[in-house]
């Protein structure tokens, strides 16, 4: 059976670490609301000029466009085959339900919500050092853990850079941002009883192997 699961948190909690970690091993496809839009700006698309104006502040882009999106990616035949690991979205109560809307109709169930919880002044110093590969999303840190070569992916070789919100400013209205709007979210599933707490200040593999329990459960 295709695994069907979201990943909720903050900003740094290292979704995208899970997210390619369990695609490698589990084989369901992953979407990230983030690359998703990084990859429409870097086409300059008119949606990737839209999200461009809020990605920037730290700010969500308008709930209307990211669902279609979302939506959109979630109907394809890879998708229906594979299954999804959701990252990023949904990032409203208002995201939520659509989702909710758009699974019930298409008779799926999810496995899984897992919220992966760490400290704020952990993930302030996560993001602030966090590069990126332009290309594969592989996730590094300027100290805990860099690429081998200098400013380029260990698995593809494209340059890695620091994201445009990864400034101190963006950072904390993202937090405050998540609070908002994104802690509603673990509360809905958790009423939906789907929902799994993972502490994610530990090694990458030991989130991991909680996950996997998690979704066996
Ligand atoms: P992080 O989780 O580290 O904040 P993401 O890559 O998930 O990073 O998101 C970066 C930015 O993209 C967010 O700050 C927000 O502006 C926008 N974004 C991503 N997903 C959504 C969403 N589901 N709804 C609205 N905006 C979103
Ligand atoms: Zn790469």
């Amino acid at each position: 059976m295709p695994l069907r699961m979201i990943l909720v948190g903050p900003p740094g909690v290292g979704k995208g670490t899970q997210s390619s970690l369990l695609e490698a091993r589990l084989g369901a496809k992953p979407l990230s609301s983030g690359m998703i839009f990084r990859a429409e700006i870097d086409a300059q698309t008119d949606l990737g000029e839209l999200a461009k104006s809020y990605i920037d502040r730290g700010e969500l882009v308008p709930n209307g466009v990211t669902i279609q999106m979302m939506l959109k990616r979630l109907r394809t035949s890879e998708v229906q085959q594979k299954g999804f690991i959701l990252d990023g979205f949904p990032r409203t109560v208002r995201q939520a339900e659509a989702l909710d809307e758009e699974l019930r109709k298409a008779q799926i169930d999810l496995d899984i919500v897992v919220s992966l919880e760490v400290d704020d002044q952990v993930i302030v110093d996560r993001l602030s050092g966090r590069l990126g590969c332009t290309k594969c999303g592989a996730i590094y840190h300027r100290l805990n853990k860099p690429p081998k070569r200098e400013g380029f992916c260990d698995n593809c070789n494209s340059p890695v850079i620091v994201r445009e919100d990864d400034n101190p400013e963006t950072i904390k209205e993202r937090l405050r941002v998540f609070r908002e709007n994104t802690a509603p979210v673990v509360d809905h599933y958790a009423a939906q009883g789907k929902l799994v707490r993972v502490e994610s200040s530990r090694d990458p593999e030991v989130v991991y192997a909680d996950i996997v329990a998690g979704i066996g459960s």
